[in-house]
């Protein structure tokens, strides 16, 4: 229980450094799941995502397609009652699990070549500028 304690305040702390936001102040109420656009998506739904965070469940959330899904539309953040912007919480978990990889986060060898032949060139290159050193 101790060590399950422990892993939330590390969470916690790392979270709400990169994100500015506390998702201890999320009452589960779900205002901001019921917006969302990209839900059918998800494989967590966004109030879980900050309910795994509250409970300290790292290893669900960072293994979660959830952040990658995401559009940034910020519509939860304008639903939600307690004002937590719930789209910079998904961007630093998107950084959490990128930065460790260092400058280059995505290499060719990476991407499944059925998705390959199906993605246009531009979100291939734009991945490529964004990810690579
Ligand atoms: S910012 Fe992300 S989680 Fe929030 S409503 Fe938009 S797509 Fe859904
Ligand atoms: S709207 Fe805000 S308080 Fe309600 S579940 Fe979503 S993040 Fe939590």
């Amino acid at each position: 229980m101790q060590n399950q304690d422990n892993a939330a305040n590390k969470l916690h702390s790392e979270i709400k450094e990169r994100s500015g936001q506390d998702f201890y102040n999320c009452i589960q109420c779900g205002k901001c799941t019921a917006g969302c656009p990209v839900i059918s998506a998800m494989d967590l739904l966004p109030r879980e995502v900050l309910l795994c965070l509250q409970m300290g469940e790292e290893e669900r959330l960072l293994g979660s397609k959830t952040p990658w899904i995401c559009a940034s539309c910020f519509t939860c953040g304008a639903r939600c009652i307690k004002d937590i912007d719930l789209s910079r919480i998904m961007e630093a978990i998107r950084a959490k699990i990128l930065r460790p990889r260092g400058a280059t986060c995505l290499s060719p060898g990476e991407i499944p070549k059925e998705l390959l032949e199906k993605l246009p060139q531009q979100a291939l290159v734009s991945g490529f500028r964004k990810l690579t050193r």
